[in-house]
């Protein structure tokens, strides 16, 4: 397969965009098309301060370093949730959370950049398993909580430190799972909230998804030919969720017809901008602050977070 940009052997070939590239070539492209999608979907300016979700994963350090090879203020975030798992591929057995924690340290050391770090256990007095086990929320699973604490944690961060736009690294795989998951319930209010740009509203912050368009591979390829040190093995609770067979399936359906996935996608964006879903009840629902926290919420009460902080410190551990 030849670089379509110069004719010579390719690095990266892209079935579902007809297209090849050598590797200087696919790492120019990269950030140009990013470039594209932050102006297409009006995601922020150049200077607009951005605060970027970092896991330790691919696709949230490839997206920092994305960014800041645009000349972008981005600074990262680390959330540590205190989530056991053991690397099997190393001789050293090393905590997920350690682990991915290290490299993202490690990336935003290397290049000057400012990664700051919240700490859950330190913070809220448990880590994330335990806050799920205390409130007895998720049926055995953390990720109901997980996503809570992380949506309140990330909101508070960049609110109370004036970042512009919170960024996290989703990648085309990702939308098109939510999406396919969404589309299935038809789950309107989720397919409203489904986009490249939620703007800020009543406390919450703008959030933006600069890689939406991107495949996963593609955001492999990149990371893998920019020497990016990631973590790869998933949280250990991701395994056999919902999330990862709608992947799976929608892989099979990539492999036999290219560049489903990014149609489907696609085609979801221009039926939201023509008002296909406009009978669909309104997305945003009546927001006011939590008496406790300050963050929005839509109930009268406390909001979700502060009622399971309350719940787990009136039933700590034995
Ligand atoms: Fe949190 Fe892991 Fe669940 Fe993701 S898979 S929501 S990181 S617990």
């Amino acid at each position: 397969m030849k670089c379509k940009k110069c004719g010579s052997k390719a690095s990266v070939n892209m079935r579902q965009h007809k297209l090849a590239l050598r590797k200087d070539h696919y790492l120019e492209w990269i950030p140009e098309q990013t470039e594209r999608f932050i102006k297409k979907y009006d995601m922020f300016r150049r200077e607009e301060k951005i605060l970027v979700a970092v896991s330790g994963g691919k696709d949230s350090l490839s997206l920092w370093d994305i960014l800041q090879r645009l000349g972008y203020q981005a600074d990262g975030l680390y959330i540590g949730l205190g989530i056991d798992g053991r690397r099997r591929d190393v001789a050293l057995q090393r905590l997920y959370d350690a682990e991915s924690h290290r490299l993202a340290e490690k990336f935003a050391s290397e290049r000057s950049l400012n990664l700051h770090v919240v700490d859950i256990q330190q913070e809220y007095g448990q880590a994330i398993p335990m806050l799920a086990d205390i409130s007895h929320r998720g049926q055995g699973k953390p990720c109901a909580v997980c996503g809570l604490v992380k949506r309140h944690v990330m909101n508070r961060i960049a609110r109370d430190l004036g970042y512009d736009a919170l960024a996290t690294g989703h990648n085309l795989d990702d939308e098109v799972a939510a999406l396919f998951g969404n589309t299935l319930q038809w789950a309107g209010n989720f397919l409203l909230r489904q986009s490249p740009v939620l703007p800020s509203t009543s406390g919450l912050a703008r959030k933006v998804k600069p890689l939406c368009r991107f495949y996963e591979r593609e955001m492999a390829a990149y990371a893998l030919l920019r020497g990016i040190e990631y973590i790869y093995e998933e949280c250990p609770f991701a395994e056999g969720s919902t999330s990862i067979y709608y992947k799976e399936l929608l892989n099979r359906l990539e492999t036999d017809k290219p560049g489903s996935k990014l149609a489907f996608y696609l085609r979801f964006l221009e039926a939201r901008e023509t008002g296909l879903f406009a009978a669909a009840p309104a997305s945003a629902p009546d927001l006011h602050p939590c008496p406790n926290c300050g963050q929005p919420t839509s109930t009268d009460d406390l909001c979700s977070f502060c009622r399971l902080i309350g719940k787990v410190s009136a039933n700590p551990l034995p």
